[in-house]
C-alpha cells in the first residue's frame, strides 16, 4: 500500500477543484420531490486516514440524506441479531446489473438479489427486532456511534416525501410479505424510508468508511463492535453491488468497496487502511454522484488504492 498519511488538505483540494465542474453534467435526483431542493453545486471530500485522522475540504458541514448508504448499517444490524446464515437464506449474495429499485429475482426466485438493492434492504431492515420505529432507532444509534456524532438525526420532510411517493418500494414490501419473509406491518417499510432520510455530512461518511475498512473499529480506536467476519461480508457486498448496476465497471476503474446513495453521497472503504466520503448531488444515469465518482477515481489512482 502507498503511504496514505501523505494525503493532506492540499491533495484533497486539488482533486476537488479539478472535478467540481462535473456537477453540471449530472442530474439531481428528484423522483422524491424533497430531494430535488438541494444546491446542485455543493461539494465535499473527506478522508479518515490509516491513523484515524480526519481531513476534509469543501462544503464539509453540508448535510444531505444518506439514502442507500444506510443499507450497509441495516445489513450489519440484521446479521448481528440473526446471524449471516439466517439473513442469507432470505436474500441472495448475487451481484447486480439492475437499478436500485428493480424487482429482480423477487418474482423468479422469491428472494431479493442482495441486501444492497432496495428489495434486499427493505428485508434486512424488517429483520431488526423491535416494535414501530425501534429498528430505525437502532440504525440511527449505530450511525451516531460509528461517527461519534450524537447530533445526527433524520429529515422529516424527506421521510414524508419518500413515504408518499415510494410506490415501488411499497410494491416490493408486499411482494416479500407475500413470500412470508416479512410478517410485520408497514411500520417496517416506514423504517426503511426513515433510514434513507438520515442526514449526515461527508465527514460522517468517511468515518463510516473507516469503520468497515478496519474490522468494525471506530476511527478513535473504540473497538466494542469489532468483528472481522462482519466487516468482510459488508465490504464484499459493497464491492459487488454498492454502486448499483455500475458496480462491475466501478470495480474495474476504482477497485474499492463503496456504497452510494441518490442523495449524492458515496462512502468508500480502503480495506485495512482508511475511509473516504464524497458528496455532490448531481448524479450520473446509474444514480451515482458524478463529481463524487471522479474524486474517488483520482484519489485511488494517485495513491494506488485499488485492492487489485
Ligand atoms: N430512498 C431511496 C429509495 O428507496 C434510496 C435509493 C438510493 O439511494 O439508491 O427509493
Amino acid at each position: 500500500k502507498s503511504n496514505t498519511t501523505a494525503i493532506d488538505v492540499a491533495s484533497l483540494s486539488v482533486i476537488l477543484e479539478k472535478n467540481k465542474h462535473y456537477y453540471k453534467e449530472g442530474v439531481v435526483a428528484d423522483y422524491i420531490p424533497e430531494l430535488g431542493k438541494v444546491n446542485p453545486a455543493a461539494i465535499a471530500f473527506a478522508i479518515v486516514d490509516s491513523n484515524g485522522k480526519l481531513i476534509s475540504v469543501g462544503d464539509r458541514d453540508h448535510k444531505f440524506t444518506m439514502q442507500s448508504v444506510s443499507k450497509i448499517i441495516a445489513l450489519m444490524l440484521a446479521v448481528m441479531e440473526n446471524g449471516e446464515k439466517s439473513v442469507f437464506e432470505k436474500i441472495g449474495y448475487y451481484g447486480t446489473d439492475r437499478p436500485f429499485n428493480h424487482f429482480a429475482n423477487l418474482e423468479t426466485m422469491g428472494k431479493p438479489l442482495n441486501p444492497m438493492m432496495n428489495a434486499g434492504a427493505i428485508l434486512t431492515t424488517s429483520m431488526i427486532s423491535g416494535q414501530e420505529d425501534k429498528p430505525f432507532i437502532k440504525i440511527l444509534e449505530m450511525i451516531r456511534y460509528i461517527t461519534n456524532n450524537p447530533s445526527i438525526t433524520y429529515s422529516q420532510a424527506v421521510y414524508q416525501s419518500e413515504k408518499e411517493t415510494g410506490h415501488r418500494n411499497r410494491g416490493m414490501f408486499y411482494l416479500i410479505k407475500n413470500t412470508g419473509a416479512i410478517t410485520g406491518s408497514e411500520d417496517q417499510l416506514n423504517n426503511y424510508f426513515r433510514q434513507c432520510s438520515i442526514e449526515l455530512t461527508t465527514e460522517d461518511l468517511a468515518k463510516i468508511g473507516y469503520f468497515f475498512a478496519n474490522e468494525c473499529r471506530r476511527y478513535d480506536g473504540d473497538n466494542r463492535y469489532e468483528n472481522k467476519s462482519l466487516a468482510k461480508l459488508i465490504l464484499s457486498q459493497m464491492l459487488i453491488a454498492g454502486m448499483y448496476e455500475f458496480s462491475g465497471e466501478y470495480a474495474r476503474t476504482v477497485g474499492l468497496p463503496s456504497k452510494s446513495g441518490v442523495g449524492g453521497g458515496i462512502v468508500v472503504s480502503v480495506p485495512h487502511c482508511m475511509g473516504i466520503g464524497v458528496f455532490s448531488p448531481a448524479l450520473d444515469n446509474h444514480g451515482n454522484s458524478l463529481a463524487g465518482y471522479h474524486m474517488i477515481l483520482d484519489l485511488a489512482n494517485e495513491y494506488g488504492l485499488s485492492i487489485f
